[in-house]
């Protein structure tokens, strides 16, 4: 009973603070309509960066209108601003989402607009084959571009240069970009921020591999803490946190939160997991059978392309 007196008077005033937005929408006390991008949400308030006019590159507190459906991190949207607060009275086409089911199951957007999902992966702790496929079979599937990244080129040796070595080669092989990098004598950065520069990206990878290193390098004065952030994140409260947009100083954006940087561990349907091994893309769909689990069936053509690219490496 009080449980639902207490949404009663929620709804109530969700209904008084709708009334009050269309109100101002109404009263022509706000600014004209420009463009922004959303850096930051929290519930029903938004941060709006600016991405035109007098005060461009400033972010304001707005809300949203009442019948917009859900808004994340990186969506574009169409602001008035306001006295107090500004607000968002329509978005723009997302050019790409991120999704990760709620705790009922059903997808819900993280971010939009992301063009880049770099999978952090390093020489220690040793990065295993079915971790990255993971990543890479999620990225595909969001529709997002991948890019490998090899941190802690420094701790390269006798023991775990030719397993590594090995592993670049065949994800550079399948044509996935891969890059090398050391946080730590700073090798390789260069050549990071120019793929980061123009896009907005996203840093993903098992945890100790050195994606807060990085982005501390990257973004100096944020200040993301190494090591401590992954501790804070293990006590629960990381699904709860939002996403956050930065602007790199060298160009190009990141959109960051613990949650994201888990994103290959969310779900994904079991249909949809072959069309992200993109290296078997020219035999989907000639399998004698339509349904065909590439298990046991007979005249399986992916199992085939294995055979063939086996002897293919045999010879
Ligand atoms: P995260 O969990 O992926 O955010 O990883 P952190 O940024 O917290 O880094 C984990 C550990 O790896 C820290 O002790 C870092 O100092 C270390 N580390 C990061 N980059 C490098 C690197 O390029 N070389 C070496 N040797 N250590 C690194
Ligand atoms: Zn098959």
């Amino acid at each position: 009973m009080a449980h639902t007196k207490i949404q009663d008077e929620r709804s109530e005033r969700a209904k008084r603070k709708n009334s009050n937005i269309d109100q101002q929408l109404e009263g022509g006390e706000l600014g004209p309509e420009q463009h922004g991008q959303i850096i930051s949400h929290f519930g029903r308030q938004v941060d709006v960066e600016a991405l035109e006019g007098e005060h461009r590159g400033e972010i304001f507190r707005c809300h949203m209108r009442t019948n917009l459906s859900s808004l994340v991190t990186g969506d574009r949207v169409i602001w008035r601003a306001g006295a107090e607060h500004g607000v968002v009275v329509a978005t723009e086409e997302r050019q790409s989402v991120l999704q990760r089911p709620n705790n009922h199951g059903e997808l819900k957007p993280v971010a939009a607009n992301i063009d880049h999902i770099v999978i952090t992966i390093a020489v220690e702790p040793m990065p295993h084959y079915n971790l990255i496929d993971r990543y890479l079979v999620a990225a595909e599937v969001s529709g997002i571009e991948p890019v490998l990244l090899v941190n802690k080129q420094d701790l390269l040796n006798d023991d775990n240069r030719e397993y590594i070595e090995g592993m670049i080669r065949l994800y550079t092989d399948i044509g996935y970009k891969v890059l090398q990098v050391s946080t730590t004598r700073e090798d390789g950065l260069d050549e990071l921020k120019a793929i980061l520069n123009g896009r907005i990206s996203v840093f993903v990878g098992q945890s100790g591999v050195g994606k807060s290193s990085l982005i501390n390098a990257l973004l100096p004065g944020v200040d993301l803490k190494v090591g401590a952030l992954s501790e804070a994140t293990r006590k629960g409260t990381h699904t709860t946190t939002t996403a956050r947009l930065f602007h790199f100083p060298d160009g190009g954006d990141l959109i960051d939160s613990p949650g994201i940087r888990e994103f290959a561990l969310w779900h994904i349907e079991k249909d949809r997991i072959i069309e992200g091994f993109t290296e078997f893309a020219p035999f989907l769909g000639l399998c004698k059978f339509r349904d065909c689990q590439h298990e046991q069936e007979p005249h399986c053509a992916i199992k085939q392309a294995i055979e063939d690219q086996k002897s293919v490496l045999k010879e």
